[in-house]
């Protein structure tokens, strides 16, 4: 039985592909091991968003063609950087056997057979096949109690600073009938929590599909969101949104079902209007605001994250004023914040990078500084209160300790033993640091 190690880069899309493939690869008679060093097979599933993550592959070939263990394994370049460079990679880093596209991943047991028979520098970056499928066996799940289930794939909408178009291709929805079945499955192989991934989750738009038709809501991915409440499943998050195609009745499906966790992630990238048009973004601050106005007046309280760049091409002090303006006025309860790099290949690469590094620097902290404040006091709203929370693991500090997110996706710590794991609990909150929180299991 040959032996496969699969190590991932990047977003959820890519951990759920990585759970494909070895799903793939088990059903074939390979086995897949978490020890690098007695494998036989190195698959690397790869990033591209930026363009430090795809240096990172180059530096990791490197290292296992250096180690005298990996020598002679196979290496096969999967994912987005596989995609876009396509066989360029072989001129770019030695030592790779072969390459596949971030669709050709159900291919994956022919790529490796014919690399096996001698076909060197094998590369496959053709379509995903008409009956793919998008099963993934109970034990190659990232968790025994969350799981990935990806329901749109790929992107239309073109940010001038973003890859994602150019490596997943465009906007393909999966159909609803295949979505429901997969977390009846889930639920009843005792999963607790389902995400719903995807670029832009909320631009899902099905082939005809009868399943939504017994389903109120005023787009398909709000029907889609009732639809997959109603199965019963415990826990049902969803990520990301895109905001132009964030319709308020989202809000009132989370209202209405309340296996629908609390959370939303809608990336807003900057406050001024004039920044959110160069970076081709299709919305304004104003309509971001709509929602975010919806979102903050719902009678259930919904915790709201997001996603800022600072720095792009052509921010003045001025527009990053008015994203300091708008962070503060959203109050949000997490943020992912980047320093604008630029992407080659991204039509914002050709924009000159006019902001310097060290005023870049100062506007993330700066903005940091308020992001920071606005997550503390949202964590310390949930002080004395009680939260679910799903104990997903062991706390990385101590064995005593299992963690976990709640509905609303902030990360609690409480004491509590082994045979917790994988049950929804109620937790007292008593204390919090600066990202998670501490409680006693009530
Ligand atoms: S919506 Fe914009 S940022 Fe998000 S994946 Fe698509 S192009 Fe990239």
């Amino acid at each position: 039985m040959k032996k496969v190690y699969l190590e991932t880069f990047g977003c959820q899309m890519n951990v759920s592909d990585s759970e494909r493939v070895a799903t793939i690869l088990e059903a074939d008679g390979f086995e897949i091991t978490p020890f690098e060093d007695s494998a036989e097979i190195i698959l690397l599933n790869t990033c591209s968003v930026r363009e430090k993550a795809e240096h990172k592959l180059y530096t990791r070939i490197g290292q296992i063609r250096k180690s005298k263990q990996n020598k002679s394994a196979m290496v096969g370049v999967l994912g987005c950087v596989a995609q876009l460079e396509g066989e360029t990679l072989f001129n770019k880093s030695e030592g790779i056997d072969f390459i596949l596209g971030t669709k050709a991943v159900g291919r994956i047991a022919r790529a490796i057979e014919n690399s096996k028979v001698g076909q060197k520098q094998f590369v496959d970056l053709g379509e995903r096949e008409e009956n793919y499928d998008w099963f993934v066996s109970e034990h190659q799940r990232h968790s025994p109690f969350i799981s990935f289930v990806p329901i749109i794939e790929g992107c239309n909408k073109f940010c001038t600073y973003c890859i994602v178009p150019f490596s997943r291709g465009r906007e393909k929805s999966l159909p609803a009938s295949s979505i429901i079945k997969e977390i009846l499955k889930l639920r009843q192989e005792g999963v607790k929590e389902v995400h719903l991934i995807g670029q832009n989750v909320n631009s899902y738009r099905p082939p005809t599909d009868s399943r939504l038709e017994d389903f109120k809501g005023a787009t398909p991915f709000s029907r889609l969101l009732r639809a997959v409440a109603a199965t019963g499943i415990e826990r049902i998050k969803f990520a990301t949104s895109f905001p132009r195609d964030f319709h308020t009745d989202i809000v009132d499906a989370i209202n209405e079902f309340e296996n629908l966790c609390n959370w939303v992630h809608l990336p807003v990238q900057s406050g001024s209007d004039k920044i959110l048009k160069t970076m081709r973004r299709g919305h304004t601050v104003d309509n971001y605001l709509k929602r975010i106005d919806k979102i903050r007046s719902s009678p259930r309280q919904i915790s709201l994250s997001t996603d800022i760049i600072v720095g792009f091409p052509g921010e003045t002090d001025a527009d990053f004023r008015e994203t300091l303006k708008l962070a503060e006025y959203c109050r949000f309860d997490s943020a992912y914040l980047f320093k604008y790099s630029p992407r080659p290949g991204t039509p914002a690469f050709a924009m000159p990078d006019d902001v310097s590094a060290e005023e870049k620097t100062a506007r993330f902290l700066e903005l940091e500084k308020v992001l920071r404040h606005s997550q503390f006091n949202s964590l310390q709203n949930e002080l004395n209160k009680s939260l679910e929370v799903l104990a997903e693991g062991f706390s990385s500090k101590s064995k005593e300790f299992l963690t976990g997110h709640s509905k609303c996706h902030k990360i609690v710590n409480f004491e509590a033993g082994e045979s917790f794991l994988g049950q929804i609990v109620n937790v007292q909150i008593t204390e919090c640091k600066t990202n998670t929180l501490f409680g006693k299991i009530m």
